[in-house]
This record gives C-alpha cells, sequence and structure tokens, in this order.
C-alpha cells in the first residue's frame, strides 16, 4: 500500500512567505513596503558596481576595488534615477502636470505625494482621487471627470500640452 506524499500537505500548512508587493506604479500613490521591481533594481545598481570595482581593481589596486565599486553603484543608480525622472516629465507633459487639476470649488491642488489635497481610492476597480472637499475625479488619458453620486462621469478639465488645464467643454 503506497503511503500519501506528505508533500501537499506540508506546503499548505507552510505559512504564506514574505509577500512581494507588486502594486501599480501610479504617480504620487506613496505605496508601503520594498517591491520585487526595487529589490532588482538595487541588485542590478549593486551588480554595476562589483563589476566596475573589478574593472578599476585590476588596474589600480585596492582603491581601484573600493572607487570603482561606489561609483558604479552610485553611477548606475543616479543615471537610472535621471531616467526615470526624465519619463515622469514626459508622461506629465503628455497627460497632465499637476497630475489634477485644481477642484471645482478652487480650493484643492494636486502636488508632491504628501502634500496633495487628493487622495487615491479604489472605486469599483476604477483608480479615482477625492479632493479635501470630498469631490471624486476620475481620470482619463488627459481629461479629469468628476465622478457623481450615481456613478455617471461630467466633464471637467482636460490638459493641454504648453497651455495647462483648460474646461473641458464636450459633452456639455
Ligand atoms: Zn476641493
Amino acid at each position: 500500500m503506497k503511503s500519501q506524499p506528505t508533500a501537499f500537505a506540508t506546503k499548505r500548512n507552510e505559512p504564506p512567505r514574505n509577500k512581494v508587493y507588486l502594486t501599480s506604479n501610479h504617480m504620487g500613490v506613496s505605496r508601503s513596503g520594498v517591491t520585487l521591481i526595487e529589490l532588482l533594481l538595487v541588485a542590478a545598481f549593486l551588480a554595476i558596481g562589483i563589476k566596475a570595482a573589478y574593472y578599476f581593481g585590476i588596474k589600480h589596486g585596492t582603491m581601484g576595488y573600493v572607487g570603482g565599486f561606489l561609483i558604479g553603484s552610485a553611477g548606475s543608480f543616479l543615471s537610472f534615477g535621471c531616467f526615470g525622472y526624465c519619463i515622469g516629465f514626459l508622461i506629465g507633459m503628455i497627460t497632465g502636470f499637476p497630475e489634477y487639476p485644481t477642484c471645482s470649488n478652487g480650493t484643492c491642488q494636486d502636488r508632491e505625494a504628501p502634500d496633495s489635497d487628493y487622495r487615491y481610492e479604489d472605486y469599483n476597480g476604477a483608480l479615482i482621487a477625492r479632493c479635501k472637499c470630498g469631490t471624486p475625479y476620475i481620470k482619463r488619458g488627459r481629461r479629469v471627470m468628476q465622478l457623481q453620486p450615481n456613478g455617471e462621469t461630467k466633464p471637467y478639465m482636460i490638459w493641454k500640452p504648453l497651455r495647462g488645464w483648460r474646461r473641458d467643454e464636450t459633452g456639455n
């Protein structure tokens, strides 16, 4: 008589492993926890640092190793940071900067993540932003619409590159 393999049973009883958070990298959304992507990036920066350490170490000895590692890691980190900043800037030029216009009461502003008057919320799986007055807004491309209590959207503002946020006159 065959004994039941126990692998399944023990696996099922194992506590869940540390979760890797892969939340949407929506600009301005603060995330908790370190993402897998961030871990991979740090590993890549260190790998570039180690490569640079070998390269300079062979040529210049101990100081070459130390300097090469520091310059390689920090350099790759900085260049990646600049790259990300440029991408963010380009996206902002296309879809709006700041991401949300001043609210319909004229009081709330979208600023850098912790200081913004807008808070992101989940609305039936869609990402919406609610200003301090309590008005919910939803963004589609370069359009920002007000979310009505009945779930319908009302055009509010549209982003015009080089001209900024303008009243969205469509559908009125
Ligand atoms: Zn407001």
